[in-house]
């Protein structure tokens, strides 16, 4: 019997030399204990609902994750717009998600290894010369912020200086309504899961997440290439 108060809650817990099975495949090798709800987004007490699964499906499970993340953020422009707007302004703003997300999911080309292209993360802020801080003034460590976040968004959005103390803080800022958002939607990750199971097939799928009566319900329909 496999003992689970044994084994250490982090998601790289190596399992080696455990029975345990891949919850996905099947496989008993490389498994590692794994919460399908991410960190950047629940703390520790949420994620308490973990499987077993093999490398390998983990990798394919957080190239789906990161997609579908993305896509649901990219749906969002308004609410980055908003937190921007309203951290200079001092206004507060509580982000929404949407009635409806429409996600088209291709599951070829999600996981195919071409499939690297690297977008620099928005932290890799650069420095500007004379400039200053449209927050607090100052003249110093001035950086450029993207008001609709690279990774997502891509390079094409307007920027905005700010020091660095006051870029640190929007980005936090920005990374609770992320967390707003995605915690709205926490099924999603279950789905996911559910889905990485099923992907036996070449089919492309539609996903819809929808908003009915203050829940969301989530669909999948098979799409014709
Ligand atoms: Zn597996
Ligand atoms: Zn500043
Ligand atoms: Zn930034």
């Amino acid at each position: 019997m496999l003992d689970l108060n044994a084994i250490s809650l982090t998601t790289s817990a190596s399992l080696n030399g455990l029975l345990a099975t891949c919850n996905v495949c099947g496989t008993q090798e490389k498994i590692v204990f794994y919460s399908v709800l991410p960190p950047k987004y629940f703390n520790e007490e949420e994620r308490d609902t973990r499987y077993f699964i093999c490398k390998k499906c983990a990798d394919k499970l957080k190239k789906l994750m990161f997609f579908v993340e993305r896509e649901i953020l990219k749906q969002h422009s308004y609410c980055y717009k908003k937190t921007n707007f309203a951290f200079v302004d001092k206004r507060t703003y509580n982000p929404q998600t949407k009635r409806t997300i429409n996600i088209k999911l291709n599951f070829s080309s999600i996981f195919s290894s071409k499939n690297k292209k690297k977008i620099k993360c928005n932290n890799g802020h650069y420095k500007v010369a004379n400039a200053h801080c449209i927050k607090c003034g100052l003249k110093e460590n001035i950086t450029a912020h993207h008001i609709l976040k690279r990774i997502i968004f891509g390079e094409n959005g307007s920027v905005i200086m700010l020091c660095a103390r006051c870029h640190q803080k929007i980005e936090d800022i920005i990374r609770e309504m992320e967390k707003k958002i995605m915690h709205l939607i926490k099924e999603i990750y279950f789905l996911i899961f559910d889905l990485i199971k099923n992907i036996k097939f070449k089919k492309n799928f539609k996903l819809r997440i929808k908003k009915k009566r203050g829940e969301y319900i989530f669909s999948l329909q098979k799409i014709r290439n």
